[in-house]
């Protein structure tokens, strides 16, 4: 989906004169894109509908960036489809606060819950996990485990068969310990899918949650607007948590799950560790889903990191990056670890890297690290444009880091890629504070 909607986005950058008929080939393409990628058709079209009374050719100044006004008009439509605009519950401190996750088996469910209270219990809540998955043999041993290694309390019995029953006890006891955080995991599995809302209204009405959590794999697909919309009418949710978006999948199910119910996307989850929980951010979720890179969760996790960042951000607000930029970008990178995930927010970064482990990945890095080292200071702080006129500069540089001229080829490549990015964030900001547009 990101491929087809960026090379359909970037046609239009391409072509100097953007008319009516431009424009409608883009939008025509972006279109059968996200049905392609399984969001609702109903909602494409009214999506397509929308932007193209956002962007009405007839009446618009001739003066106005019309390329810039399309892709941000693109860019909001897609922000507005994802952000159902409703405020998910927020837990308080000193009061217990009911957590119930719903959800197919497999979903990721038993994972999730104990990341979220793992979550909550780094944030200062006294969080507790309670395991009301009867049907399966080893279910509780499975959250047993996760609680044990993140230090949560839990609930749970090998004996008793009845859910509704452990969970009420589970809940009951949690509560009068005043616990802050009380998560309550289920099966989400049963010989009928009659039986399997039977049961969940169950659980509902004995733990009454304040939150109700729909779990859902990002490779759903299809069926994601008519599992959602069921679960909704069974055991109406609050909010949804996105699971294994570190995969392949195009995340057009998420889309539709949040329109079809109208329920936020709270949390994303982006890999099987216990860390790998992320708040879901609608902007950021785009921008990957548009190919734009995540570069804004790129520089807040930098920042959060408190690594030295501010030459770059001054420099690409200035629509500028040198060679040395790049440097240190990738420096901080290798900080940063895990590799796989950190280079998925660079543009362009993950598909020169290739499909390499985090160990290979890492000395790949390493390497590109070697090669800027051996440039002099002046070269560092230059647009890179010395080197592509001079075959021996780069021979030297490639005897000096002791990598391949095609290696060094390959951190110029990269780097100019990102000084085009640069310039270009470095202008729209200009013209955005021109025109006093914020995005
Ligand atoms: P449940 O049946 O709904 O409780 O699902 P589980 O929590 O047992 O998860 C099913 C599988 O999905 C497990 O192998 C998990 O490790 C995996 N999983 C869950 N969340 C993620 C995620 O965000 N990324 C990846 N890569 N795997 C996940
Ligand atoms: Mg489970």
């Amino acid at each position: 989906l990101g491929k087809r909607i960026t090379s359909a986005v970037s046609d239009l950058a391409r072509s100097n004169v953007v008319d009516e008929k431009v424009f409608d080939g883009m939008l025509k393409e972006i279109c059968s894109a996200l049905i392609e990628a399984d969001v609702n058709v109903k909602l494409v079209s009214n999506l397509r509908k929308s932007i193209k009374h956002t962007v009405n050719f007839k009446e618009l100044n001739p003066n106005v960036n019309k390329k810039r006004l399309i892709q941000k008009a693109v860019f909001d439509e897609l922000v507005k489809l994802v952000d159902p605009h409703s405020e998910p519950f927020k837990p308080k401190k000193g009061r217990s606060n009911v957590i119930m996750f719903v959800g197919l088996q497999g979903s990721g469910k038993t994972t999730t819950c104990t990341k979220l209270a793992r979550h909550y219990q780094a944030r200062g809540f006294k969080a507790c996990l309670v395991c009301a998955d009867t049907f399966r043999a080893g279910a509780f041993d499975q959250l047993k485990q996760n609680a044990t290694k993140a230090k949560i309390p839990y609930y749970g019995s090998y004996t008793e068969t009845d859910p509704v029953k452990v969970s009420r006890e589970g809940v009951e006891k949690f509560k009068k310990e005043r616990f802050d955080i009380i998560i309550v995991d289920t099966s989400g599995r049963h010989q009928q899918e009659k039986e399997l809302f039977a049961e969940m209204v169950q659980i509902q009405q004995a733990v009454t949650p304040d939150q109700t959590i729909m779990v859902l794999d990002a490779s759903i697909g299809q069926a994601a607007e008519a599992q959602s919309k069921a679960f909704k009418e069974s055991a109406d949710f609050g909010a949804i948590i996105i699971t294994k978006t570190d995969g392949h999948a195009a995340g057009g199910g998420a889309i539709s799950a949040v329109a079809a119910t109208r329920t936020p996307i709270v949390f994303i989850g982006t890999g099987e560790h216990m860390l790998d929980l992320e708040r879901f951010a609608p902007q950021a979720f785009v921008s990957k889903l548009l190919g734009m890179g995540d570069m804004q969760g790129l520089v807040e996790h930098v920042q959060s990191l408190k690594l030295d960042q501010k030459d770059t951000m001054k420099h690409i607000q200035e629509g500028i990056f040198t060679v040395r930029d790049l440097r240190d970008q990738l420096g901080n990178i290798m900080k940063m670890g895990p590799l796989s995930k950190m280079a998925g927010m660079i543009p362009g970064l993950s598909q020169m890297m290739g499909d390499v482990g985090d160990e290979e990945g890492s000395m790949k890095l390493k390497r590109m690290i070697y090669i800027m080292d051996s440039m002099t200071e002046k070269e560092l702080d230059s647009d890179g444009k010395c080197f592509t006129d001079s075959p021996t500069r780069m021979t030297r540089i490639a005897h000096g880091s002791g990598t391949s001229v095609r290696e060094v080829e390959d951190v110029l490549t990269q780097h100019r890629m990102m000084a085009g990015m640069a310039k270009k964030m470095g202008k729209n900001m200009a013209n955005m504070q021109k025109q006093g547009v914020g995005m």
